[in-house]
């Protein structure tokens, strides 16, 4: 512990300094990935406790993962400031929301839908429209996104039409849709994932008591990664104010990927129109990233274009120099995933630890041969991070069981074994071996978070060496409360956007071909950009190794025909400055009448958009190297943040 309110200044530099004193009134943080923004925050609030200048029950600090916050409360404690909220949107609405349900609305709250999908389907059939199963997932996003913009089944068709939607049906059979699912969720007493936000908005838009008692307890906001706030989150920080000032934002524009939900950057570059008195403060030093990788963050931006890249800030590395962040082309996927394996295998080799290597990718479904390939090298890895650790199935149930079985051995005769092996014991009834299984996927996930657990023990156990699995248990149990979740030692496998905000030692940005990042359904330049910005976050993760791969053809004996991403152009060694390939070069590397044979009209690629030769692929309609599965990339995105949505909220992922 910092010894003095002083000493939790120690570590900072003055402009970080400049954040975590400016304790009263608007203050906004303007910065770079890296340059310490969320430690600035987390110092400002635990400094302003320890100076006893702020209560800690008294600020909410809000995240963007359930992840981070539990690292900024972990973080909190070590400064002496435990006792501080810092949660997500969702999780704070949530837990006002059940705190004020019965008074406010009466009765209890509602439970959370899961199987939405299967509720929007029978809105359908109930509407008499069919759709099939593409068309229930795209259906399904739009309804989200409307309710996310606030938009209501009648203005749908309007709304769609004025912001050009890619829409999947006919606007006015959505807004059926639409209001008739919405109609089901109510008949059947429950809540979607959106309408706790909504529903929180609403409360304290409508109850001025129960805004007043949340206002008292809470009188001073931190937000961190405001560049991704959305509208409705903006209206539930404005209605948590009631016209306060008390808030700290921090946020970075050239980090804006979550447009597609509605997030925006515009209040952040707004702020200090909204709060002329504001105290701006702009962070430039990077402290994460090596001169390297700071080098080629800094080469994305100069690329960008559009409303962030105006505020884009150059990065200066405050590191010693390292390695230089590696280019590299395979012939197909397999083959880059068995490379980005055997590197891994020698950065640990070197003594990097496997939790501190990522493997990063643009869609969920390219992770499967990283799983692969890393389960055939020997390689520990995760696929989801710790967060909601406790809420998972397996974790859930090995609870319940080692509580069933504590309660078994009270009695104090307690030859049972130590804890470890006692949770061993119980676990391999049901069948958890320990050695971990040979394939990938799902079951090996579930094998790796029941491993944690038993490492758990054995840690628990070193400590306390007296301890009965009655401790233990009420160990887990406080844990749980707390979210503190074990570390699990392996490489992380995670999207770009899940990524946001998150550091390693060495970070894989794997491939990197048109059609993949940028992801072919952006087209339009500010959907480009949101692509490039992708990048430079997946970029400005590394602290030291950085790795960029990609891949001619999805598998082995493909055409080869993919080309590397176009936002790699000019960094990486060889290749042209962006434009100096022409136009052609722009769109998904398409080479539209050329070479096709002469028939009524070329047959593009649905994918790519290349002109296709092969009967075989003109019946498919698609390159065979091409990815089948790439229609479903925008559900994907949003399967993306509704995952790291649900876990803020305890539910199971989507
Ligand atoms: P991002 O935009 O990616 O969220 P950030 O601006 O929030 O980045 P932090 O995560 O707060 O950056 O800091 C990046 C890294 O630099 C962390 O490891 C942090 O501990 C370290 N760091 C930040 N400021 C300093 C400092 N003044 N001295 C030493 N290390 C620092
Ligand atoms: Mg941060």
């Amino acid at each position: 512990l910092p010894d003095s309110a002083d000493a939790v200044l120690d570590g900072l530099d003055p402009e970080q300094r400049a954040v975590a004193t400016a304790l009263r009134g608007p203050v906004c943080v303007l910065a770079g990935a890296g340059t310490g923004k969320t430690r600035a925050i987390t110092h400002r609030i635990a400094y302003g406790v320890r100076a006893g200048i702020l209560a800690p029950a008294s600020v909410l600090a809000v995240t963007f993962t359930a992840r981070a916050a539990g690292e900024m409360r972990g973080r909190l404690r070590q400064l002496g400031a435990g006792g501080v909220q810092a949660r997500t949107f969702h999780s704070a609405a949530l837990r006002q929301l059940q705190y004020f349900w019965p008074r406010a609305i009466g009765g209890e709250m509602p439970r959370l839908l899961e199987r939405k999908v299967q509720l929007v389907a029978e809105a359908g059939a109930r509407s008499r429209i069919r759709l099939d199963r593409n068309e229930l997932r795209d259906v399904t996003g739009e309804i989200e996104w409307c309710k996310v913009t606030q938009t209501v089944p009648e203005d749908y068709p309007a709304v769609a039409a004025k912001t050009g939607r890619d829409v999947p049906r006919d606007p006015a059979e959505i807004a059926r849709i639409y209001a008739t699912y919405e109609q089901l969720k109510r008949d059947r007493g429950s809540i979607d994932f959106e309408d706790v936000l909504l529903l929180t908005v609403g409360v304290l838009q409508d109850r001025p008591d129960v805004a007043d008692t949340v206002r008292s307890q809470y009188q001073h906001f931190v937000v961190d990664e405001y560049q991704d706030v959305s509208p409705l989150q903006q209206r539930l920080l404005e209605l948590w104010l009631g016209g306060r000032d008390t808030l700290c934002v921090v946020g970075d524009a050239s980090q804006t990927i979550y447009s597609f939900t509605g997030a925006t950057p515009d209040f952040l570059l707004g702020f200090r129109t909204r709060y002329p008195e504001a105290t701006v403060v702009k962070l430039v030093r990077d402290y994460r990233s090596t001169p390297q990788v700071v080098g080629l963050a800094n080469g994305l931006l100069a690329q960008a274009r559009g409303q962030a890249a105006a505020h884009r800030l150059e990065l200066v590395s405050q590191r010693e120099a390292g390695p230089e962040p590696s280019y590299a082309e395979y012939p197909d996927e397999p083959a880059e995933a068995a490379g980005a394996a055997r590197r891994i295998r020698e950065l640990m080799d070197e003594g990097v630890r496997p939790s501190e290597i990522a493997v990063l990718f643009r869609i969920n479904a390219q992770s499967e041969v990283y799983e692969q390939a890393l389960a055939d090298a020997g390689v520990p890895y995760q696929l989801r991070g710790a967060e909601r650790f406790f809420e998972r199935p397996e974790v859930r149930e090995a609870g319940m069981l080692l509580r069933g079985a504590a309660r078994a051995s009270a009695d104090p005769a307690q030859d049972a074994g130590s804890v470890p092996e006692q949770v061993r014991a119980v676990l391999s009834s049901r069948g958890w071996a320990s050695e971990p299984p040979t394939g990938s996927g799902a079951v090996r996930d579930r094998w790796e978070s029941l491993a944690a657990l038993v490492r758990l023990a054995e840690d628990f156990a070193a400590a306390r060496p007296g301890a009965t699995l009655a401790d233990f248990v009420a160990e887990l149990d406080e844990r749980a409360g707390a979210q503190h979740a074990p570390t699990v030692e392996g490489v992380t496998l995670a999207s770009l956007h899940a990524a946001k905000g998150l550091e390693w030692d060495a970070v894989f940005v794997v491939g990197l071909t048109e059609g993949t990042l940028p992801i072919t359904h952006a087209k339009t330049d500010e959907q480009v950009e949101e692509e490039r910005r992708l990048l430079y976050v997946g970029v400005t993760r590394a602290r030291l190794h950085l790795s960029l791969s990609w891949a001619l053809s999805r598998s082995p004996g493909g055409r080869g025909s993919r080309r590397p991403s176009r936002f790699l152009d000019g960094l990486r060694p060889g290749s042209a400055p962006r434009g100096a390939r022409g136009a052609a070069g722009g769109a998904g590397g398409v080479e539209r009448g050329s070479g096709g044979r002469k028939r009524r009209g070329p047959v593009l690629c649905r994918v790519c958009g290349r002109t296709l030769s092969d009967a075989g692929e003109i019946k498919l309609m698609r390159c065979e190297d091409c990815p089948s599965d790439l229609d479903e990339a925008l559900y994907d995105r949003l399967r993306e943040w509704r995952t790291t949505q649900a876990r803020a909220l305890g539910q199971p992922a989507y």
